[in-house]
């Protein structure tokens, strides 16, 4: 069998056949197999390859970016792999085959009326021995005879590529002076074909979807593939409507959504490079690229493009990696940049790019603060006056008013009034959450379900139960009550379930069919909603708590994002944060619009002591099905930790969530002086440690979640 490296073949292993890789050639045994002794495999016991699959071989580029992704995440290789494969490969679609009109004579065979009206309605372009039936009107046994003499044959029916070429010149905008300046740096690199790294920060609304367009376009103008990672596939819609417009074509959209039969195309359209452009999730990073040109991550601040399950990376990082592997620049695209990222730009490794004024003279939102100690809502309630006079004007004047709050369902926690017993999930140290819409109480770390309980499952106290603190299902309720006029629409991943559902919810805002929108996180992204002039954060503090490293960071962004929601065009728009801490440094970067005081604020809290991007951080996360079990491991761990200069363990100590999805769970931290990796730490460390029964140890490199 003639086979090259990348070719995806089928392989049997064991009694069962899987899909493989080829993945070198190469005299040398990977070190990944050399470490463990004895596991070189001997020629006898080597199988041969079944057959090679009909897909194109991956490139070289992805070969690198999965054996990067495996040491640095400390992952099997085989496990990133699976991530690029997983599509199915081995049914490949089978090509249409249609009739065509050969050239051999006529002459010898006896042409009966239903043979002659076959041949007359066949030509050069295949046609289906159904089409060719219905057009002549004869059987496909006269088709198949017909074959058999040889005045038809057999020919492949080509189908449309399902991706149209974007084109770069379709609707070029006017850019303004900055703008265009802008623009030339970030086309730079791409003209060049190189890697680069460039920070495009920008306010909300200054353009900077625009401006990355023309990278865009001059990578397709240099007939190379383009990669756009966004957070959150809800905002694909939005974004491909704006492709469209700019480029007079689709882009390819991938997410783990997609049908497989879409998958399957997308993922051959990237391979043969006929999918330009993909926008995607963070999993569009192991697409085969055939001759990725350039890569942009939008929203380069937002958590969302950590994967916390399975193999746990970081999209943003990853990005930058696969856009070095493939000798390309990377874009990357925020208003409120992260501190990694700035980090990054002061030691030089980045560059920085700013547009510093909205589109088309629009204004940046006044923000001010409600202060709820002075200023409180009614008993029960969680509007507060000033907040809802602003939402009455807005109303009276015709423009959109949205609400946001970071938390779905009806209320978070559900309390005895006789005995103050607290509904808590039965595998999960968490409280659950009420979601009266449905009539249930949900536990939104494992999905445990159950129904609202008349009594006290404690004290059996008769209709005790009460609802603590408010989800936005629970404000929906008091604004329906306190405008009763308004025409409100909720916006959270209970409602927006699939794409055409946003889609939906887009265009009844953008048309002014909605006065009020309510909203998570979800309402956060970068939506361009012209009529929207006031925002509301229901609770400013929510995200403060927590004690995580970047609990201040991460509120900054997100209301800021939700802020720049308001006034994008002509009309001025207005910011009310609801707050019982005014004086906080994050109200107050929100407040004054200086964000740059408040990261380098950050950065000298995080700096002295090493934590990240200031030095390096890996987290440990032991579970079992018992306490012990997990205490036990958590303590031989523990006792092996390493100790040099520069190099920190925190803990053992139980998790936040110390019960998660019923298994036990503890955490250990590994820091180190920036200088310092941890892979070759962790290896070392935990190389002799194997955990028994239920205990198992999961790494997060560069943790986001500490819970
Ligand atoms: P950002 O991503 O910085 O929030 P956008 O790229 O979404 O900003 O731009 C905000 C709005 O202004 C969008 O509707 C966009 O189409 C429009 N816009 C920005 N720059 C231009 C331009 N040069 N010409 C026309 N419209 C523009
Ligand atoms: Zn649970």
């Amino acid at each position: 069998m003639a086979l090259q490296p990348g070719d995806l073949v089928s392989i049997p292993l064991g009694k069962r056949e899987t899909v493989g890789c080829v993945w070198d050639t190469t005299s040398t045994v990977p070190a990944d197999f050399a470490t463990a002794p004895g596991r070189e495999v001997p020629l006898s016991r080597l199988r041969p390859v079944a057959e090679k699959l009909d897909v194109r071989p991956l490139p070289g580029s992805l070969r690198r970016f999965i054996d990067w992704v495996a040491a640095y995440t400390l992952t099997p290789p085989g496990l990133v792999l699976a991530m690029a494969t997983r599509i199915h490969l081995k049914d490949a679609p089978k090509p249409a085959l249609g009739w065509v009109r050969t050239e051999q004579p006529e002459e010898g065979l006896r042409i009966t009326p239903a043979r002659r009206s076959v041949l007359n309605a066949a030509s050069d372009v295949p046609m289906t021995t159904a089409d060719l039936a219905a057009a002549s009107g004869a059987s496909s046994a006269v088709i198949r005879g017909l074959a058999a003499a040889g005045l038809l044959r057999e020919a492949v029916i080509s189908v449309a590529a399902p991706f149209a070429t974007p084109d770069p010149t379709h609707g070029a905008p006017q850019l303004s002076e900055e703008q265009a300046d802008v623009a030339e740096q970030l086309c730079r690199p791409v003209k060049e074909q190189r890697f680069d790294v460039t920070l495009l920060e920008g306010v909300t609304g200054s353009g900077k979807t625009e401006v990355y367009f023309e990278a865009v376009a001059a990578c397709l103008a240099q007939g190379k593939q383009v990669l756009v990672l966004l957070p959150e596939i809800a905002l694909s819609a939005q974004w491909t409507d704006r492709f469209i417009r700019r480029f007079g074509a689709d882009p390819a959209v991938w997410h783990s959504d997609l049908g497989t039969k879409r998958r399957r195309e997308t993922w051959r359209a990237v391979a043969d490079g006929t999918a330009r452009v993909v926008v995607g999730a963070r999993s569009a990073l192991f697409l085969p690229f055939e001759d990725l040109g350039l890569v942009v991550v939008d929203e380069e601040h937002e958590s969302a493009f950590k994967q916390e399950e399975g193999v746990m990376y970081h999209g943003r990082d990853m990005a930058v990696v696969r856009a070095r592997l493939a000798n390309a620049p990377a874009i990357l695209v925020s208003a409120t940049p992260s501190l990694e990222t700035l980090a990054n730009v002061e030691s030089g490794r980045y560059h920085h790019e700013l547009l510093t004024a909205r589109h088309g003279g629009a204004t940046m939102p006044d923000v001010s603060l409600v202060d709820m100690r002075a200023d409180p809502p009614e008993r029960g309630l969680f509007l507060s006056p000033v907040l809802c006079n602003a939402i009455d004007e807005t109303l009276k004047n015709e423009e959109q008013a949205m609400l946001f709050l970071n938390r779905r369902g009806y209320a978070p926690l559900t309390l005895c009034r006789a005995c103050g017993h607290r509904m808590q999930c039965p595998n999960c140290s968490t409280w659950l959450v009420e979601h009266r819409a449905r009539g249930i109480l949900t536990c939104h770390h494992c999905g445990h379900t159950e129904s609202i309980p008349s009594d006290c499952p404690q004290c059996h106290a008769e209709h005790s139960l009460v609802p603590i603190g408010p989800g936005i299902e629970r404000i929906t309720e008091e604004a329906k009550l306190r405008f009763p006029d308004a025409k409100i629409l909720v916006m959270s991943s209970d409602t927006l379930g699939s794409p055409a559902a946003t889609a939906e919810a887009v265009r009844k805002i953008t048309d002014g069919e909605i006065n009020l929108i309510i909203g998570t996180q979800i309402v956060a992204k970068g939506w361009h909603f012209p009529k929207l002039t006031l925002v509301g954060v229901v609770d400013a503090d929510l995200g403060l708590g927590g004690g995580d490293l970047r609990a201040a960071e991460r509120t900054v962004q997100l209301l800021h994002q939700v802020a720049g929601r308001a006034g994008r065009a002509e009309r001025p728009g207005r910011v009310l944060l609801q707050s019982y801490v005014g004086e906080h440094p994050v109200m107050t970067a929100l407040v004054s619009n200086d964000f740059q005081t408040f990261m380098e604020q950050e950065a000298e809290q995080r700096r002295p002591s090493f934590w990240p991007p200031y030095g390096r951080l890996a987290a440990l996360i032991i579970s079992a099905a018992t306490a012990d079990a997990a205490d036990a491991l958590a303590r031989e761990i523990a006792f092996a930790a390493p100790e040099r200069e520069g190099v920190q363990v925190l803990g053992p100590a139980p998790a936040p969530l110390a019960v998660l999805r019923g298994r036990h769970r503890r955490r250990l931290l590994l820091r180190t002086m920036r200088g310092i990796a941890v892979q070759p730490i962790l290896r070392d460390w935990l190389k002799d440690i194997k955990p028994t029964g239920s205990a198992r140890i999961d790494i997060d490199i560069d943790p986001i979640s500490f819970l």
